[in-house]
């Protein structure tokens, strides 16, 4: 057998097998690989060659054939085709052909588009990197999720998202969500025995599956499929992604214009037969119907939605908010209400201690950042905390003289699961930075991890949570008992202890009171507090509060600092300029979290009212709970769990709620959330699945932008529909207004198609790259139940129809009236017509400024749209084939005069509407 023909039998035989009838030892055997070392390099590169990466392939969903049909799925297109048909069957071939012409235009353009929204969707993705962890060349690595092949043995635990099919070969308590698979969101117990050959993939407790969520727990799993092979890549090319583009507008603008179609077919057929009454001639009349249908209708709509909110989209990547789902992109433009975590977040989360207190001394801890260089001093009484930075290194303290000391910054290293790395002269830190600033701390005191862990051996202990609020490690240290090492909240560490340790080695019983003022008294300069303490348990007996409480010693406490981020207090400010609520929600003491939320500027004058903690909002009635969260500003000692009900709170207050959040925990409170916002690098991927959009810099400013970014979208939007409707509209009038009138069409059925195709691709399409408004984060949210049209803008609607229509006609009758033939008196009017469009579009690039304010060259593409749409329309006029195909003619000067002064008339009209409106709304807020 040839090596190729083997590697295809193996493949076969790999993917049809029943992987979780299978022994666990049998699948290692069948994947070739060793769950002691996992696969090595070369073998891995050779298998990635076989199977290809561990990705879904996007394209493979909807192939461009269906794609581009899917374009011809729409009542218009259908109308365009029977009119197409029948004007080729009455051998009008000219009127057939334009029509013919639109279709394919618009449906390559609709093509176009559609793709270039998909991709950049799909680039998105790949902003947002998942990495697993792997056992390759017998070391546990961290790998791009991508890089992964059958074989690979790979850990998961709880918040993370399984990258492929996994046997499993060993668990712990792993629990795993596998809604995205079955629907069924309650959790599913794992665990790693063979099961019959005939179990339904559902109840495959052996397996877990790409795409699902670990919930608790931790497992290790044999990877037997990867990318499209996975049970999640069946389910993917069964679905498709159809409606990934869809948002709440995009749908009732579907919806709209499947109305507005039907209505105006019903006045296109009423047309037609009033013009057959009249006596003219039923192919007139038919071309003449089709025009109005055409002209009316706004076909372009879906397609410049639709590019306008991936612009918007792209535009919030690059400013590192990545967009998991359309509809936020509308919905962050109206947020009221930012909850944002503390942590990281707002805060730099470069945690460095500064302060360690113990029953009897008070020590300052010098140096800042993660380099362990600096020293540990006592602080002489009435002394605030220190500053790190102030004055002369006079020596640290001898730590056999500071027993208690000695002990807190030996817990602080000992339950401890960070690691600090040196590259060069920088540091940086693997795990958790408020433990990296521990290490730092015993590290400037000599306390060697390393060492103290070879003197006290870890035999276990309990990891830390935000519900928990501490963490407690298990210890051999020569004796029989085993000795705790618990650091954590001070309320959660204090009632766990009967004694305080002393300077000197003694103890004596803790005052717990004592205790809480100096931890109350360091959180008030914003510092972070932990309690440490230690003592003795049974080997045999659990270490958990149970079994602890009231039995250790208090070692002391160790403050800290994690200044506030300088970019989030500016887009506080922005924000709150911008009438948004920003709201701090963390697990922090209330007092450190206060004083940082006075830094940020979050609370100013305290109130009553303005801090509550976790224990408050418990005790709130269903009654108040909406009222009082609304009015707080700051929530501390909040436990996830929580997080829910003041999302739920704030909405029935009628807020849209914008939630960040990181952990497995947070995901219902994200997913009810009208943003949910996951962090990218701390962040798990279950919080990132359940979140609308991910920051890739955990910083709050980025939400500050992705709302003025999301108000930009909103704009745009808007500024496109104001102006196609009208113009939509006036091209409609023009035809119905001729055939009631029974008079001579001022405009043809295929200019009207012209007119409509050219310039919704070359001036409407430019309004979505319009750039924000100044001043954008200066108005107030938008209201979501605000209709699309206000009287203003319908008002304005009516008035620019009625524009259009006048000046086509007038300048209609006014050639004529000279002496031109009809066709170059029909030139006039179709140029007219664009003159009017050209005008209102820079009108339409600002709904409430003028035009000196936004800056006439602040859009490049506008421009450039108006010049090719210039260039098309002295084609039509002076291109003696277009006039042919078009019916048009040649013009005099004197008439490219008049339609000049047309289009400039209109400007007028429409700026003067704006400021007199304008002048009317800040006469009307200035009294109220
Ligand atoms: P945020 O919710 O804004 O991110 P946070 O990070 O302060 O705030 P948590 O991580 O839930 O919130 O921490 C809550 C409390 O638990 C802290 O105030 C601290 O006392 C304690 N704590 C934090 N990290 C640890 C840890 N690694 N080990 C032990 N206790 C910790």
């Amino acid at each position: 057998m040839t090596s190729t023909a083997r590697e295809a039998t193996s493949l076969a035989e790999v993917d049809e097998a029943d992987h979780h009838a299978l022994a666990s030892h049998e699948v290692i055997l069948l994947l070739e690989t060793d769950v002691d070392r996992g696969l090595d390099t070369a073998e891995a590169e050779r298998r990635v060659g076989r199977y290809g990466p561990n990705e879904l392939d996007a394209a493979a969903t909807a192939g461009p054939i269906r794609r581009l049909l899917r374009q011809f799925n729409h009542p218009l297109i259908y109308v365009l085709l029977v009119a197409g048909v029948v004007t080729l069957v009455l051998g009008e071939y000219i009127d057939s052909g334009v029509i013919f012409g639109v279709v394919v235009v618009n449906s390559i353009v609709g093509f176009i588009q559609e793709a270039k929204a998909e991709a950049a969707l799909d680039a998105l993705r790949s902003m947002v990197r998942t990495d697993s962890r792997v056992r390759r060349d017998g070391s546990k690595q961290t790998l791009p999720s991508v890089d992964l092949v059958p074989g690979d043995v790979v850990f998961v635990e709880a918040g993370d998202k399984v990258p492929a099919d996994l046997r499993l070969v060993e668990v712990s308590e792993l629990q795993v969500d596998e809604s995205a698979m079955t629907g069924e969101s309650v959790p599913v117990q794992k665990d790693e025995v063979a099961l019959d050959p005939t179990t339904p993939v559902a109840d495959r407790r052996n397996m877990v599956y790409s795409g699902t969520l670990v919930t608790a727990g931790t497992g290790v799993g044999v990877i037997v499929a990867t990318g499209a092979r996975t049970e999640l890549g069946e389910i993917h090319r069964l679905v498709g992604t159809a409606d990934r583009l869809a948002t709440p507008l995009t749908k009732k603008l579907t919806w709209f214009s499947k109305v507005l179609t039907a209505a105006i077919l019903g006045l296109a057929l009423v047309t037609f037969l009033i013009g057959l009454a009249r006596g003219e001639s039923g192919v007139d009349m038919f071309t003449a119907a089709v025009a109005l249908a055409v002209g009316s209708i706004p076909e372009g709509l879906p397609a410049v939605v639709t590019i306008t909110l991936a612009i918007g989209v792209n535009r919030m990547a690059r400013r590192q908010a990545v967009i998991r789902r359309m509809p936020a992109v509308e919905t962050l433009g109206s947020t009221t209400v930012v909850c944002s975590d503390k942590t990281g977040t707002l805060t730099e989360n470069q945690m460095t201690v500064r302060v360690i207190w113990t029953a009897d001394t008070r020590y300052e801890v010098t140096g800042s950042g993660y380099q362990p260089e600096g020293i540990i001093r006592v602080l002489p009484e009435g002394v605030g905390s220190a500053d790190g930075e102030g004055g002369p290194d006079r020596g640290g303290v001898d730590l056999d003289e500071e027993g208690a000391l000695h002990w807190t910054l030996t817990v602080g290293v000992a339950c401890n699961d960070a690691r600090l790395n040196r590259e060069g002269e920088t540091w940086t830190v693997v795990g958790d930075p408020t433990e990296a600033a521990l290490l730092v701390a015993g590290a400037k005191a000599n306390i060697d991890r390393k060492e103290l862990s070879r003197a006290l051996p870890r035999r276990g202990g309990i990891p830390f949570s935000s519900d928990r609020k501490y963490m407690v490690t298990v210890h051999e240290d020569g004796q029989e008992q085993r000795r705790v090492a618990v650091k954590g909240a001070v309320e959660r560490v204090v009632e766990l202890c009967r004694q305080e340790l002393l300077a000197d080695g003694s103890t004596r019983p803790v005052d717990p009171d004592r205790v809480h003022e100096a931890a109350e008294e360091l959180a008030a300069e914003g510092l972070r507090v932990l309690a440490t303490a230690t003592g003795h348990i049974d080997p045999d007996v659990a270490p958990d509060v149970e079994n602890m409480r009231g039995q250790l010693v208090f070692t002391g406490l160790q403050a800290m600092l994690d200044p506030p981020r300088q970019a989030a207090i500016d887009a506080v400010g922005a924000c709150q300029l911008a009438g948004i609520d920003v709201k701090m929600i963390t697990g922090d003491h209330a007092t450190t979290a206060t004083a940082i939320a006075e830094q940020l500027g979050i609370l100013g004058e305290r109130d009553d009212g303005d801090v509550l903690t976790g224990p408050d909002l418990a005790e709130l009635n269903p009654e108040e709970f909406p009222g009082a969260v609304e009015r707080a500003s700051v929530f501390a000692r909040v436990s996830p769990e929580q997080k829910l009900r003041l999302v739920e709170g704030l909405q029935s207050r009628g807020h849209v709620v914008a939630m960040t959040g990181d952990g497995v925990n947070d995901a219902p409170a994200l997913q009810q959330a009208d943003i949910g916002v996951a962090m990218g690098r701390g962040g798990t991927e279950v919080a990132k699945e359940a979140s609308d959009m991910v920051l890739t810099d955990d910083d709050f400013a980025t939400i500050e932008a992705a709302i003025e970014e999301g108000r930009g979208v909103w704009d745009n939007l808007k500024k496109y529909i104001v102006w196609t409707v009208p113009t939509n509209m006036g091209e409609g009038l023009v035809i119905l207004s001729a055939i009631v009138l029974g008079l001579a069409l001022p405009i043809l059925p295929v200019q009207i198609l012209w007119i409509n195709m050219t310039t919704a691709l070359a001036l409407g399409l430019m309004l979505s790259f319009e750039p924000k408004e100044h001043g954008i984060m200066r108005r107030p949210p938008r209201d979501p139940s605000e209709p699309l049209f206000s009287g203003t803008l319908v008002a304005r609607i009516f008035m620019v129809a009625g524009l259009l229509v006048g000046g086509a006609w007038w300048i209609f009758e006014w050639e004529q009236g000279n002496g031109a033939p009809i066709e170059e008196a029909r030139t006039a009017a179709v140029n007219m017509f664009i003159a009017i469009k050209i005008a209102y579009l820079l009108s339409c690039r600002s709904l409430t400024q003028p035009m000196r304010e936004i800056g006439f060259f602040s859009n490049h593409w506008l421009l450039f749209g108006i010049a090719v749409q210039v260039a098309g329309q002295m084609a039509i006029t002076y291109l003696p084939f277009m006039n042919t195909v078009f019916g048009t003619a040649p013009l005099s000067l004197g008439a490219w005069g008049l339609i000049v002064l047309g289009g400039a008339v209109a400007q007028a009209v429409v700026t003067t509407d704006k400021t007199v409106r304008r002048r009317l709304a800040e006469r009307a807020a200035a009294s109220t």
